[in-house]
């Protein structure tokens, strides 16, 4: 079995720079992190080892205990940031300034009379912070929830994490349910989102199959797999080498390694090494 790593993998720069704003707290327990720091369990544990508290992302109508509260790189609504602040909260703040710039165009699209149409995932942490500060917008996540919507101009954005092409075709469903209206796209699909796709494109050309790694729950490593399937690839989803099935593996020449945007770099060696010496067991 050949193992052939993508070009562009692994944990972006919004995650990290969020990781290393937490690596400097000195005293972990006066802090909650509110919402999932990263979606990756093995991220979570450490920091739930280091002492930090953590609001689970159902929960976080609650106000945190602690004195202080991190905003995880997903962000949060200015609502929620106020009400914060209102109970006394100091906010460490690690949001991404790709997600920051999402926020800033729905909020520019809705000032400028805009229904925001926002391409995204209802429920994740992300669309919430965005979608809370809204009056007049719709979520979808496939062209079938499209609608016509009562407004005559309609502005598009999407979640940094959504895949081009469903953007595309979500897009183009829009256009056929709103003939009328005058519709305006910024497209704020985050640009290691399009690079992770793009190299994956280009990854699927060269192999028979695909090992993604990354948190079950995170968004990206999930697009990552479902393109792999919608381009006729088998693929498995690890959330480490614990989880690999040397048998599935043995079926393939050609081995295609990508990771999510919040994938450690230990954690893509990990398995890789892991492969490694599957190829090396089968081989013997
Ligand atoms: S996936 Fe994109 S938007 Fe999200 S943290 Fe990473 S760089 Fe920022």
């Amino acid at each position: 079995m050949k193992i052939v790593r993508a070009e562009v993998m692994g944990m972006c720069f919004g995650v990290r720079d969020a990781l290393k704003i937490i690596q400097k707290i000195a005293d972990p327990q006066s802090v909650t992190i509110h919402g999932q720091l990263v979606h990756n369990e093995t991220v979570l544990v450490q920091l739930d080892a280091s002492g930090f508290a953590m609001t689970d992302e159902s929960s976080r109508q609650e106000v945190p205990e602690t004195p202080v509260v991190l905003i995880t790189a997903h962000g949060v609504s200015d609502r929620e940031r106020s009400r914060l602040a209102d109970a006394g909260k100091r906010i460490v703040d690690t949001t991404c300034p790709l997600v920051t710039r999402v926020h800033q165009a729905a909020l520019n699209l809705q000032k400028q009379g805009y229904f925001v149409v926002l391409i995204g995932r209802r429920g994740h942490v992300e669309v919430q912070g965005i979608i809370e500060d809204l009056e007049r917008f719709d979520v979808v996540s496939t062209e079938d929830e499209v609608k016509r919507y009562p407004a005559d101009r309609l502005g598009i954005i999407c979640q940094t994490t959504a895949p081009a092409r469903t953007v595309e075709r979500i897009r183009e469903a829009i256009a056929r349910h709103n003939p009328d209206a005058e519709i305006r796209f910024v497209d704020t699909v985050c640009l290691p989102t399009k690079e992770h796709q793009r190299s994956l494109e280009r990854l699927i050309e060269q192999v028979d199959a695909m090992v993604v790694v990354g948190g079950s729950n995170s968004n990206n490593t999930r697009e990552l797999a479902k393109l792999c399937q919608e381009r006729g690839i088998p693929s498995i989803h690890v959330q480490g080498p614990n989880d690999l099935d040397p048998e599935w593996l043995s079926r393939f020449e050609n081995v295609g390694l990508t990771a999510g945007t919040s994938t450690l770099d230990s954690t893509i060696d990990e398995v890789h090494q892991a492969m490694l010496q599957m190829t090396v067991n089968v081989e013997a």
